[in-house]
């Protein structure tokens, strides 16, 4: 019986000794699996890809990863769900004009004179000038597309969201003036998030400003074609964006005045589905046609064409040949 209890405390001692061991084994585990995870996160940061930047881009749309030699031999378009990237100003350029021809660059020095004094604008100002190789957000070029003589200005959606300040203002009039006096039509390709803010109500004077020089430049009986790119909104939509005797678009782009969500706020009604893109503004009248970017240049050129033929009294029947 002795012996009995005797073996029970022993087995009890040695059972409570196991759990302790059993207890210290389990930290002992919980540590070395601790020090492992933390070897393991370490290896992997050491095995990721060494990916320089600028060498491949993710697509919002289906979430891709995309070299960008590709993306740029693609004319920004998404290879897989054929989403649009946005394209710089240079870039734009490139996929319209006869790159073997003589291309002019103008005004290439036009820039503010910051009349708010607007705190660090001049800092912005500088670091995107070294970003993008342009004094401010537009480029504006005598060309050729298809051999014929035109100026094209081209917004840049990078350059401070792509917004008007007098910079642009005063380029779009110069250009304009210039297409007058040389009897030659002007492409507009429009990105722009608005007016700029930091130049404030001087940046709201371009609209009347460009609209002038775009009335005379009409009146001369020119062509304008305005091309609305992801995204034509604010000031820009209420002046030379809508202003296009033929006004094009990139489908899917976001063109409109202000916001969705403010325009909800003020009439207290759910906006429609596919408010403000391209497709909805063509259902409803605002735009001539959506044009895919890979066919732009083409239909520049038959537009062009078929102007010159018309006031030069060529055939109409050109004309009907375009849809
Ligand atoms: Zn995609």
């Amino acid at each position: 019986m002795l012996s009995n209890i005797f073996r029970g405390k022993q087995y009890a001692v040695s059972k409570k000794y196991n759990r302790q061991s059993l207890k210290d084994n389990i930290e002992e585990k919980k540590k070395s699996i601790k020090e492992n995870y933390v070897e393991i996160q370490y290896q992997e940061t050491e095995c990721k890809p060494n990916v320089p930047e600028g060498i491949v881009a993710k697509c919002a749309k289906c979430g891709k990863i995309i070299y960008n030699k590709l993306l740029i031999s693609n004319n920004k378009i998404c290879p897989e769900c054929g989403a649009y990237f946005k394209m710089t100003a240079i870039e734009r350029l490139s996929t319209i004009i006869d790159v073997d021809d003589l291309c002019i660059e103008y005004d290439k020095q036009v820039t503010t004179k910051d009349p708010l004094k607007f705190p660090g604008y001049k800092e912005k100002l500088l670091n995107l000038q070294k970003r993008t190789g342009l004094i401010d957000g537009i480029l504006v070029v005598k060309a050729k597309i298809k051999t014929n003589d035109i100026y094209i200005a081209v917004m840049d959606p990078v350059f401070l969201m792509g917004s008007m300040g007098t910079a642009i203002g005063e380029k779009l009039t110069r250009l304009f003036e210039r297409a007058t006096k040389e009897n030659l039509p002007v492409i507009v390709f429009c990105s722009s998030g608005g007016a700029r803010m930091q130049e404030g109500i001087f940046s709201l004077m371009q609209m009347a400003k460009v609209s002038g020089a775009l009335a005379r430049h009409s009146e001369a009986g020119l062509l304008y074609i305005s091309v609305l790119t992801d995204p034509t909104t604010g000031g820009v939509t209420a002046s030379f964006a809508m202003l296009g005797d033929i006004i094009l678009a990139e489908p899917k782009a976001l063109i409109g005045f202000a916001g969705p969500r403010v325009i909800q706020q003020t009439i207290g009604q759910k906006l429609p589905e596919g408010f403000q893109r391209s497709e909805f503004l063509l259902e409803h009248g605002f735009i001539d046609k959506i044009v895919a970017r890979n066919d732009m240049r083409e239909v520049l050129s038959k537009i062009i064409l078929l102007h010159q033929n018309k006031s030069q009294g060529g055939s109409k029947d050109e004309f009907y040949t375009m849809e």
